[in-house]
C-alpha cells in the first residue's frame, strides 16, 4: 500500500527515475541472484537499457547508477563521493565487484547496450539485465521463484523469467518514476497490488474527493488522517522521526545549494547560481520584503537542484528533476512563516506526500510518461498545498491550492538540454516554489471551491500526458532539447 512518506526517498542526484530507478533495479537483480545461490556462478552481466533511459541516461548517470546498485551500493546510503569513484575504477580495472561479493570482468561498451530507437512496450524506462552463469550451455535449467519486493507477495508460477536457461537469467525493469521501480509481472499488476501480510488502512483513498470527504466526515486534518494509515506499518513515534528526517536533508540541502559554487557536471559549462543569488537577496532591506522573500524561496530551489545536478544528497519530492520545489517552500516557511513549530513541520511533509499519493494513484509522477507536469506540476502542487495547511488553510483551501497549482502547470512538456536535469529543471524549481507560495496565499483569501475540482485536473494531467508527443517526454528530442545550441 502507498503511503504519504512513500512519496519522499532520501537519496542521491540527479534523476529519480533515470539514476534512483536504475540503481535500485541493479541491486535488486543482484540481490536475486544471491538469494538463489548462484551470484558467486555469475561469468558476466549484460545491461540493455531501452528508450528514455537510453536517450537521456548518459546525462542522467544512469550508466554510474547502474554500475553502482551492480555492485550493492544502494541510493539512500551512499556518499556522493563513493558513487562518482566507482565509474573510474570500473574503467581502470574493467571489473565489477557483484553485491561486494564476487568479482567478474566487466567492459562499459560491450556489457551496457543503449537501445536509444527502442522502447519496451510496456513502459519507456525499460531495462534488462542479463546474468550469464557458468559455462553456457554446459547448465541445466534452474527453477526460481520469485518472491516481489514492493510489498507484494505475487506467486510467479508460470513465467520463464524464472528459470535459467542456457546458462543465463533475465529479468525487465521498469523505472516508473519518482525511484519507484517494477519488474515485468508487477508492471501488469499495478493495479492489483495489495499487501496481504498488513492491516488494512483505516481510511483507505485514491481521489481528493474521498480524502478530503473522510478528513471532513472524521474531523482529521489530512496530515492527521494520513498518519493514521501510516501506523498499520510504522509507530506514531517512526512517523514523526522520518518527517522531521525529511525536513532535515531538505534543509541540508538548501544549506548546500546556496554555499557551493562552481560549474555543474555533465559539459553543459551551468555555472551554479544560488550562491550569487542569495547572497544578493539575503541582506537585511531585501530580505524584509514579502517579495524578495519569494524570491529567496526560488533561491533555495535552484540551490537544491544543483545539489542534485552534481550528484549531491537530495530528498526525491516526489522526484529529483522537482526535488527543489518543496524544500525552497519549506525553506521560506521555516525562516518567514508565523508560528513554525516541529508540529507544523511534520503536517507540512505529510500533507505535501497526501497530495503527492493522489498524483501517483490516478496519475503519474513519471516525466517518461506524462511530461514534466508530472515532475514539477506535482512538486508545485504538494507545496502549495503543504504551505496553505500549515498557514492555516481550511481543507476547502488546502485543496484548492493544490489544483490551482496543478491548472496552472497543465501541459509542462519535459525537454532538458543536453539529457541533463539542468535546463531548464532547475529554475523550473525556483519559479515553481515561488508559485507555490503565491498559489497558497491566493488560496487562503477565499473558502469556496473551484470550478475545477482537484479530481478533474489529476485526470486532465494524466490525459493531456498520454495525448504528448514521446519527443517531450524524457527523451531530449523535441522543445528546448533541440531548438537551444548545446555548446
Ligand atoms: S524538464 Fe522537468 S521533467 Fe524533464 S528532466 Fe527537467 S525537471 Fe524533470
Amino acid at each position: 500500500m502507498l503511503g504519504a512518506l512513500d512519496m519522499f526517498a532520501i537519496g542521491i542526484g540527479p534523476s529519480s527515475s533515470h539514476t534512483i530507478g536504475p540503481m535500485k533495479a541493479a541491486l535488486q537483480f543482484v540481490k536475486l541472484l544471491a538469494a538463489k545461490s548462484v551470484l558467486t556462478q555469475v561469468v558476466r552481466i549484460e545491461v540493455n537499457l531501452y528508450g528514455s533511459l537510453a536517450l537521456t541516461g548518459e546525462g542522467h548517470g544512469t550508466i554510474l547508477a547502474v554500475i553502482n546498485g551492480l555492485c550493492g551500493e544502494s541510493p539512500s546510503k551512499i556518499e556522493s563521493e563513493v558513487f562518482l569513484a566507482k565509474m573510474d575504477l570500473v574503467k581502470q580495472q574493467q571489473v565489477l565487484n557483484l553485491l561486494g561479493q564476487h568479482q567478474i570482468t566487466f567492459n562499459l561498451e560491450q556489457d551496457i547496450l543503449l537501445h536509444k530507437q527502442e522502447f519496451l512496450p510496456e513502459h519507456a524506462n525499460g531495462m534488462r539485465f542479463i546474468a550469464h552463469i557458468g559455462n553456457e550451455g554446459g547448465m541445466e535449467s534452474i527453477d526460481f521463484v520469485v518472491n516481489h519486493s514492493l510489498g507484494n507477495n505475487f506467486t510467479d508460477d508460470s513465467s520463464d523469467s524464472n528459470k535459467i536457461v542456457a546458462g543465463k537469467f533475465s529479468r525487465e525493469y521498469f523505472s516508473i518514476g519518482g525511484g519507484f521501480i517494477v519488474d515485468k509481472e508487477q508492471i501488469t499488476h499495478l493495479g492489483e497490488m495489495v499487501d496481504d501480510s498488513l492491516a488494512p488502512p483505516p481510511y483507505p483513498f485514491e481521489t481528493a474527493d474521498e480524502l478530503f470527504g473522510l478528513c471532513e466526515q472524521h474531523g482529521l486534518s489530512v496530515a492527521q488522517l494520513v498518519t493514521q494509515n501510516e501506523l498499520i506499518r510504522k509507530s506514531d513515534a517512526d512517523v514523526r522521526d522520518e518527517c522531521l528526517q525529511i525536513v532535515e536533508v531538505m534543509r541540508a540541502s538548501v544549506q548546500h545549494g546556496i554555499i557551493n559554487e562552481g560549474v555543474l557536471p555533465g559539459g553543459l559549462n551551468v555555472r551554479r547560481r544560488a550562491p550569487g543569488l542569495y547572497s544578493k537577496l539575503n541582506v537585511p532591506h531585501v530580505a524584509e520584503s514579502a517579495h524578495d522573500q519569494r524570491l529567496l524561496a526560488m533561491a533555495f530551489a535552484i540551490g537544491v537542484n544543483e545539489e542534485n545536478a552534481a550528484f549531491g544528497r537530495v530528498v526525491t519530492a516526489p522526484t529529483n528533476g522537482s526535488a527543489g520545489t518543496i524544500p525552497g517552500v519549506l525553506e521560506y516557511y521555516v525562516r518567514y512563516g508565523s508560528g513554525v513549530t516541529q508540529d507544523k513541520l511534520v503536517d507540512f511533509i505529510l500533507t505535501a506526500g497526501a497530495i503527492g499519493m493522489l498524483y501517483k494513484l490516478r496519475a503519474s509522477i513519471s516525466a517518461a510518461e506524462v511530461g514534466c507536469q508530472g515532475e514539477i506540476g506535482v512538486a508545485c502542487s504538494m507545496a502549495a498545498a503543504a504551505l496553505t495547511a500549515v498557514m492555516g488553510g481550511s481543507l476547502i483551501q488546502i485543496a484548492k491550492a493544490a489544483e490551482i497549482a496543478m491548472e496552472h502547470s497543465l501541459g509542462m512538456t519535459c525537454d532538458p538540454i543536453g539529457g541533463l536535469v539542468q535546463v531548464p529543471c532547475i529554475e523550473r524549481n525556483g519559479v515553481a516554489a515561488s508559485r507555490a507560495i503565491d498559489i497558497a496565499r491566493l488560496a487562503l483569501l477565499e473558502d469556496t471551491p473551484g470550478i475545477v475540482s482537484l479530481d478533474d485536473v489529476i485526470k486532465t494531467m494524466m490525459q493531456t500526458g498520454k495525448d504528448m508527443g514521446v519527443r517531450y517526454k524524457e527523451t531530449a528530442l523535441g522543445g528546448l532539447a533541440v531548438n537551444v545550441v548545446n555548446c
